[in-house]
């Protein structure tokens, strides 16, 4: 890494990092007031006066609860609106990543609002009403319910809900789809469809990745990984506006991406995860989880006082209580949880990493993370501490150099 690159780096990394200091206290201090004024009470009371309006009193719970959930993800959009435009338009923009106008991102924001509430509103709906009708084993069949849901989100995402906020393209025929699927096929992959997704349009960060059920599988890589496929190597295209040309010069002198054996070594590792049955295994840690998680909910549900702490004296309603626990009782909990999902998830990236060195990748790797890695202006040096508890994916330097023994080997 050259010493300007790594200054770069280094100035992206404490700007990245004072951010999230301060919207993560931002968050902190939110989430007391909203508890110490007693704002989901308030709120909640606000959704009864208002499905009552609609001729809604307050023995319709869920349509109360719909409104509750509204209003509050309303709040949370707005109040996060200012932050989201900060990281965007100042933190990417200064260190040259940022590719969006600001129509693109208030487009973006409303689409993913109405998407969201397409999808959680109804769900929510129906999870109220499996618990309230489900007797005395109801957290299994609530449980079961979640499970259906997110297996269904899964494998309608990315060919239904992805689409409408970016665009995908075949993989055009050449040497590097070849590549890939001679690849897929040595180890079994059913492979059926590569796309390159326009992730230029929005940042400069690139990736890549795969999604399917059993033998339905599809690849994705971000055009910014490619080399040859990126438009940020591209002149800029006639007829777009001024603030486009503007973001497209200041990284147009700089080739971003990969060659297609780096490529192919970064989809060595992701198929990796696949062959090795970390996808599978992380979904079955998730289903225990949250199977656990409905099952202490419904031990606690029937705990007046849990309400009443919450500023719920008199009535009891589902939905609060699914808050109430999951959100603020489980918390200490998640945080470990989510702490031995780091901890699993750096041992599954070193068994890809070594699985695609297995495939022969080794050196194609190697050089691929470090380009990756410039490209993304990633700060190689890490604390240990903090890095063991915050990074899903090892320090650079370590899986270099577990890359280095690997290829001694
Ligand atoms: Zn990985």
């Amino acid at each position: 890494m050259d010493s300007e690159t790594f200054e770069k780096s280094r100035l992206y990394q404490l700007d990245k990092s004072t951010f999230s200091f301060w919207s993560g206290l931002y968050s902190e201090v939110e989430g007391t007031m909203i508890l110490l004024c007693g704002g989901i009470p308030f709120l909640w009371k606000l959704s009864g006066q208002i499905s009552g309006r609609a001729g809604f009193g307050p023995e319709y719970e869920i349509v109360q609860s719909l409104v509750f959930l509204l209003l509050a993800t309303l709040f949370s959009a707005v109040t996060g609106l200012p932050w989201s435009l900060y990281n965007t338009f100042v933190i990417e923009e200064k260190h040259g990543f940022n590719q969006q106008t600001l129509g693109f991102f208030f487009k973006d924001a409303i689409k993913k609002f109405v998407v969201t509430q397409c999808i959680l509103l109804p769900v929510t709906s129906l999870l109220l009403y499996i618990i309230k009708i489900g007797g005395d084993y109801f957290f299994i069949y609530a449980w079961l319910f979640t499970l259906v849901v997110s297996l269904v989100l899964v494998t309608i995402y990315a060919d239904y809900i992805a689409p409408l906020f970016d665009k995908f393209i075949p993989l055009p025929e050449g040497e590097l789809k070849q590549q890939i699927e001679t690849m897929a096929k040595s180890i079994d992959f059913p492979l059926t469809k590569v796309y390159v997704v326009e992730g230029s349009k929005r940042s400069s960060h690139s990736n890549a990745y795969f999604y399917g059920f059993f033998k339905n599988k599809r690849i994705v890589l971000f055009d910014t990984l490619l080399e040859e496929y990126s438009a940020l190597n591209k002149e800029p295209a006639e007829g777009e506006d001024g603030e486009n040309e503007e973001t497209k010069s200041k990284t147009k002198n700089k080739k971003q991406g990969c060659k297609n054996e780096e490529v192919l070594a970064v989809l060595g590792h992701e198929l990796g995860h696949w062959k090795l049955g970390h996808t599978v295994k992380n979904i079955i840690i998730s289903q225990m989880n949250s199977f656990l998680c409905f099952f202490l909910f419904a031990v606690l549900i029937g705990q007046k006082e849990l309400f009443a702490a919450f500023g719920f004296y008199d009535t009891q309603p589902t939905l609060i209580g699914l808050m109430i626990i999951f959100q603020f009782i489980f918390s200490p909990y998640n945080e470990v949880l989510s702490f031995c999902l780091t901890v699993l998830s750096r041992r599954f990236e070193f068994q890809a990493d070594a699985f695609a060195k297995e495939l022969g990748k080794a050196k194609d790797l190697y050089s691929a993370l470090i380009k990756l890695n410039k490209d993304n202006l990633g700060f190689p040096v890490s604390d240990w501490i903090f890095s063991m508890w915050h990074y899903s994916h090892p320090p650079l330097l370590e899986r270099l150099q577990a890359l280095k023994d690997a290829k001694q080997e």
